[in-house]
């Protein structure tokens, strides 16, 4: 029998738990959140955030030593790397702090404490059991290791590496896709050694193939190695060192991240017990509105299926209380959410690449613009930087968006911008763009598709 009751209890304070109860209670609803750790999720205290925090001051070290190119002299420039992690704990409290800000001006109770359904549907928090109409289930994922190799001393995720209390001198990174690549470009930069191993023929496998081409050719620039097609085995941890094998050699560094992948974090939740449906790859079975099998327990951000991805999360979140709320929802469409690395160059990108649109059967038209064709190219010092549209002739649709250079991460939202509006690439072209911007080199991708590009 629940003590209290609630309106929603959500399990899990990241972007998807915490912008769920933030809508839940902008929506009238009695509203409390349940966490076992900090405010803010893993996004806020350990991944996303940290990461950009600290990748921001490898991506400053750049420009800086690029200055003389700008007419700029500058000596004596030297990396702090206890400043540096420094700044990353206050972007991380910050943020953090704003969030529990936010709960306190929505009237948001926030419960610290491990949660776990109970067979009825109420949530158990230590002793207490709390009733709720609706449950939002937003505990996230945990790191995935490599076969045969476990987490423990210097074998480390990707969270802790971006939390080392030192500069690591030799950084071996398993894994390059978006956080691995992070991870090896803001080490490579900060000073330290970097192997970057993927199993796969490419860095950044799962974007278009010419824009990981790109991507690797600037991680190259970096200084680190780069291996494709090679596993990283045989690693042993001890009390200094890491060492491991790869084809014929064998290595021995500070750390070394695993960056394999992450799997939803469900342990303790009590899912079985309640008669909450998983998939084959473990995920909580949802609908489009993010119901589970279970009548008012809805599932959301890196527990379901898609990418997991912090806005991925949080939309998924308002879909999911909308939906309790009884207000109309909709599903997202996956394969339209942007998807960034910030890595230097960045990369962004929606939709299908060439490749899978090709496979898809479309008929295919490419749009494809270096930032070196337009002004802002020039004058902001990336000529190398790449718009790929990836679009269909018959009707004109934008299939998807790949952008690799300066500011990719936030240029690629115009184009998802303009597919949800159900805009094609023909649209993107007869836009008008502020001048000299990065942005043209996409209006010009644009009118690539539609083939009359002008610069170029
Ligand atoms: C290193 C790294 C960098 C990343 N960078 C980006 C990026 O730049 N952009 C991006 O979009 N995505 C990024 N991601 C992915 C992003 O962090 C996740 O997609 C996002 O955090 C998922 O949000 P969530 O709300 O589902 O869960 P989380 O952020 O994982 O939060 C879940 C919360 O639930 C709590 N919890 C778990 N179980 C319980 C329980 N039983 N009771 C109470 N509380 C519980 C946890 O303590 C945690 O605080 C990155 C991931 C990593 C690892």
């Amino acid at each position: 029998m629940a003590e209290t009751s609630y309106d929603c209890i959500v399990i899990g304070s990241g972007p998807g738990g915490y912008v769920a109860a933030i809508r839940a209670a902008q929506l009238g609803k009695k509203t409390a959140v349940i966490e076992r750790d900090k405010v803010g999720g893993r996004c806020l205290n350990y991944a996303c955030i940290p990461a950009k925090a600290v990748l921001r001051s490898a991506d400053l070290l750049s420009e800086i030593r690029e200055a003389d190119e700008y007419g700029l002299k500058v000596s004596g420039v030297e990396v702090d790397y206890a400043a540096i992690q420094a700044r990353r704990e206050k972007v991380v409290s910050t943020l953090t702090s704003g969030v529990g800000g936010l709960f306190k001006k929505n009237g948001i109770d926030l419960i610290e404490g491990d949660a776990s359904l109970t067979a009825d549907g109420d949530v158990r928090v230590g002793e207490q059991t709390i009733g709720a109409e609706t449950v939002i289930l937003a505990t996230g994922s945990v790191a995935r290791s490599i076969p045969g190799v476990e987490f423990g001393g210097r074998v480390i995720g990707t969270e802790e590496a971006w939390a080392l209390s030192e500069l690591p001198g030799r950084l071996v990174v398993v894994g390059a896709g978006a956080s691995g690549a992070e991870i090896a470009s803001g080490f490579a930069r900060l000073g330290s050694d970097v192997l970057l191993f993927e199993a796969l023929e490419r860095v950044l496998p799962t974007e278009d193939a010419d824009i990981s081409r790109l991507a690797e050719r600037g991680l190259k620039k970096q200084g680190m190695k780069i291996f494709t097609n090679t596993l990283v085995q045989g690693v042993r941890s001890a009390e200094k060192s890491v060492t491991f094998s790869y084809a014929d050699e064998s290595g021995e560094a500070d750390y070394l991240v695993i960056a394999a992948g992450r799997g939803p974090d469900v342990q303790g939740l009590g899912l079985t017990e309640a008669g909450v449906q998983l998939d084959d790859s473990g995920l909580v079975e949802v609908d489009g509105a993010m119901r589970t099998s279970m009548k008012g327990v809805y599932a959301i951000g890196d527990l379901t299926a898609g990418p997991a991805l912090a806005h991925k999360a949080s939309d998924e979140g308002i879909i999911a209380v909308e939906d309790s709320a009884g207000l109309k929802t909709h599903p997202i469409s996956y394969v339209d959410i942007p998807r960034a690395t910030f890595c230097t160059p960045n990369v962004g990108s929606f939709g299908l690449t060439e490749a899978q649109a090709r496979e898809q059967g479309y008929d295919v038209v490419v749009g494809k613009v270096p930032y070196g064709a337009v002004g802002g190219g020039i004058v902001y010092g990336d000529r190398t930087g790449l718009v790929k549209l990836v679009g269909e002739s018959k009707y004109g649709e934008l299939l998807g968006g790949h952008i690799v250079g300066a500011r990719a991460t936030e240029l690629i939202q115009e184009l998802v911008n303009v597919r949800a509006l159900e805009g094609g690439f023909a649209e993107v072209a007869r836009t008008i763009h502020g001048h000299p911007t990065l942005s043209e080199a996409v209006m010009e991708a644009g009118r690539a598709a539609d083939g009359w590009l002008i610069h170029g």
